[in-house]
């Protein structure tokens, strides 16, 4: 059993003594030369102005050997800036380093991790990617449906059905798909993820693996339609229980600032609602950092294991993803010590994994961005303390009420519920309804619904499915709307209301807004410089910029243009540099 110096140890912590041991990074070693050097070099030049040619010029930089895409999950833009990251941690060195896209957004609603991943990945919105909710109403099927879902899949790696997932919905190609196309094939590409759809969704329909987290096992795992046994790696990491190690030990608040710790708007760890919080399973395990840990070291041993990025003339893509700060913001909010003291070791844990990496590769050979898949909404009772407009809307009985509406004034049997669904603002109404009960049933309900306080927008599919509106909550909508899998109905709450019954404590996400919409957008590696632009930018705009970078094919449904100062900065080699040697 590995030894763990504390609750969260670093990411190659010193006590390690597992078979891994050996990928253990030194980042005072001479792997701080390599990478590191590069930027020191680069701040004594732009210092004394020699910037522009000869030694201090930074590289032309080619195609990078290895992308890696980080997505934190719920990480709200404005985290960047609220917690005073300490200078060796990686938030800090990112935004020391990298171009920073300070006012980056999501342009649909919703605003779920599964569309998240799916749209930084394609390059567009759900109403052409196809991932229009985590779960959504399956109208062929008559049952919920839940994104990742393929029963003609199996497991591989447990006994649990948790492994029954693949790509099958993703109707758009991923940059990842199109970087395998471009190299025949050649290019390896892996999604790792406590989640299931954040690991499944980035690698895309062609991926070589996604590997996310079984909660009831405790172990990493997959399903068939990557692999059909595990790689002796993800085994061999499996085998050394690390999750067993690390639920001995409590997640102690050790960042201290100024938090108020208790709060009756907060759920629990380990049933306390404030620190130490002892995890008592491997589920809840995962709602603290040491899930971030246990994905960090598993990203570190497959880039080695797999020799990504190591392979002469391919580039390989690594997608991770961090789904522990979603789970912590989803119970204690975004107000919570819980939330800062999650940041906190993350920005030491994102510092490690940045070290190792300028161990492993030269700059001009990695690639790294850092992204969101969505925000987060304040806890509604932290504003409504301060007088602001906010609070859980009940939607057990909106839906109580709508379908008792719906029957009287359609003079429809008690026994008929006219309305099947109600999920992710969206109302589905029974099959059974003729198109003309359902224009109807729409029509009335959207009226009912737009004179009750709190709902500021109401569009059915019919307004959806036309040519379109100008309004923003009408754009949002209809760039998430899919016929076939979105609702009938579609309800925008006001600002700063969130879903009473789902989340009566903590908070979520979801909606048009902008505490949901607006996330970092970090570049770093190559040939960047470092920046800050603060010009609004579309989410949808990374596959495209990747794209160019990469030199694949555009993702098949990517419309939105690049991002010109990633390009400018990376220095793609001019056309005729290109044909003396490029890659
Ligand atoms: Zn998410």
């Amino acid at each position: 059993m590995p030894s763990l110096s504390g609750i969260h140890p670093g990411l190659f912590s010193s006590a390690d003594k597992s078979p891994n041991a050996k990928f253990r990074a030194n980042p005072s070693g001479n792997g701080r030369y390599r990478f590191g050097l590069d930027y020191t070099l680069l701040r004594v030049c732009l210092i004394g102005g020699l910037i522009g040619g000869g030694l201090c010029s930074p590289p032309t930089a080619h195609t990078p050997r290895l992308v890696i895409g980080i997505v934190i999950d719920q990480m709200r833009a404005d985290y960047l800036r609220r917690f005073s990251y300490k200078r060796t941690g990686g938030f800090r060195r990112l935004m020391e380093e990298g171009l920073v896209y300070w006012n980056c957004h999501y342009t649909y609603f919703p605003t779920y991790t599964g569309p998240g991943h799916s749209s930084i990945y394609t390059g567009t919105t759900p109403a052409y990617h196809g991932i229009v909710a985590n779960t959504w109403y399956e109208r062929s099927l008559g049952r919920l449906y839940y994104c990742v879902a393929d029963t003609t899949v199996r497991s591989v790696g447990t006994s649990y059905p948790v492994g029954q997932r693949s790509p099958r919905t993703l109707w758009a190609s991923t940059i990842t798909d199109e970087l395998r196309y471009a190299s025949q094939f050649r290019s390896k590409v892996i999604g790792i993820a406590l989640k299931d759809r954040a690991a499944i969704l980035p690698a895309g329909r062609a991926g070589n693996l996604a590997l996310w987290f079984d909660s009831r096992a405790g172990a990493w795992i997959t399903s068939s339609y990557y692999t059909d046994t595990l790689p002796s790696w993800v085994e061999q990491f499996n085998a050394q229980r690390y999750p067993d190690s690390l639920l001995r030990l409590p997640w102690r608040l050790q960042h201290t600032r100024a938090c108020s710790d208790e709060s009756p708007h907060e759920g629990s760890i380990g049933g306390t609602t404030s620190f130490p919080h002892q995890p008592t399973s491997y589920e809840e395990l995962v709602m603290t950092p040491a899930g971030n840990w246990l994905t960090f070291r598993l990203a570190q041993i497959a880039i080695e294991a797999e020799k990504l990025g190591q392979r002469q003339g391919i580039t390989d893509f690594l997608a991770i993803s961090l789904s522990s700060p979603d789970l912590v913001g989803h119970i204690f909010g975004t107000e919570s010590c819980e939330i800062e003291e999650m940041y906190q070791v993350l920005d030491r844990q994102l510092g490690e994994f940045l070290n190792y990496l300028t161990w492993r590769f030269r700059r001009e050979e990695v690639l790294v961005f850092l992204t969101a898949d969505h925000g987060a909404a304040p806890t509604p009772e932290a504003l409504v303390e301060k007088g602001w407009n906010a609070g859980r809307y009940p939607e057990k009985a909106l839906l109580a009420e709508a379908q008792a509406y719906l029957r009287s004034m359609m003079f429809l049997p008690d026994t008929l519920r006219p309305i099947e669904a109600f999920l992710n603002q969206s109302f589905y109404f029974a099959q059974g309804l003729s198109p003309a009960q359902r224009h109807e049933a729409a029509t009335l309900l959207k009226h009912w619904l737009l004179r009750r306080a709190h709902i500021t927008h109401v569009y059915t599919a019919e307004d959806l499915a036309g040519p379109g509106g100008s309004s923003y909550a009408f754009q949002m909508l209809q760039a998430g709307f899919l016929p076939a899998r979105s609702g009938d109905l579609i309800v925008v709450y006001a600002p700063g209301w969130i879903e009473a019954e789902g989340y009566a404590v903590g908070t979520t996400h979801g909606s048009i807004w902008t505490y949901d919409t607006h996330i970092p957008l970090i570049w770093w590696g190559g040939g960047i410089r470092g920046g800050s632009i603060y010009t609004r930018v579309p989410i949808t705009a990374i596959a495209s910029t990747l794209a160019f970078i990469l030199r694949t094919p555009l993702p098949s449904a990517a419309f939105t243009p690049p991002l010109q100062e990633v390009i400018e900065q990376w220095r793609l080699p001019r056309f005729d540099e290109e044909f003396h040697g490029g890659r």
